[in-house]
């Protein structure tokens, strides 16, 4: 979606709502399995002393798959919009974005920003338990037959007590 600036370029103080959807074709990561809807995203372009700022926020429901247990888990992400619009991108800043015929490719902006605000970690909770490395069970769901030596604080208690 493209988003014409021309009235607030030369107009310190204007500024240019938006409300839009996010196309996600392309926006693929391994941990998300799917977009529950089209993340959307509220916000405006205004001129801050001749500097245009795009500020808003986005908002994306997902369904994850958990890094340690590997389980489904729906998620809210929220991406908090904060780009700046020039000209022209002599220094190649990839936080810069450029006006092409006065106008804006919101999906590319929101993606880009998107994409940089990924989490590295996807956990269902934070102080998901994971698998067992012995047995494969998913800890969340009680603990499995395993020794308890498989965690090296015991291992440290069991040698401990051996003395
Ligand atoms: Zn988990
Ligand atoms: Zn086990």
């Amino acid at each position: 979606m493209l988003l014409n600036l021309k009235e607030i370029i030369e107009v310190p103080g204007g500024s240019i709502p938006f409300s839009c959807e996010l196309e996600t074709e392309g926006l693929d990561f391994p941990q998300i399995r799917a977009y529950e809807t089209r993340p959307h995203a509220e916000g405006r372009v205004y001129n801050k002393a001749g500097i245009l700022v795009l500020e808003g926020l986005l908002t994306a429901e997902l369904v994850c798959i958990c890094d340690r247990c590997g389980e489904e888990f729906r998620s809210i992400k929220e991406t908090r919009l904060d780009a700046t619009i020039v000209e022209e991108n002599l220094e190649e800043n990839p936080e810069f974005f450029t006006l092409v015929n006065d106008s804006i490719d919101l999906n590319e902006i929101l993606s880009t920003l998107f994409v940089l605000d990924m989490e590295t970690k996807f956990l269902c909770k934070e102080d998901c338990k994971g698998l067992c490395p012995s047995c494969g069970k998913n800890l969340n769901l009680g603990p499995c037959g395993c020794r308890k030596a498989m965690d090296p604080r015991f291992a440290v208690l069991e040698q401990l007590l051996d003395k």
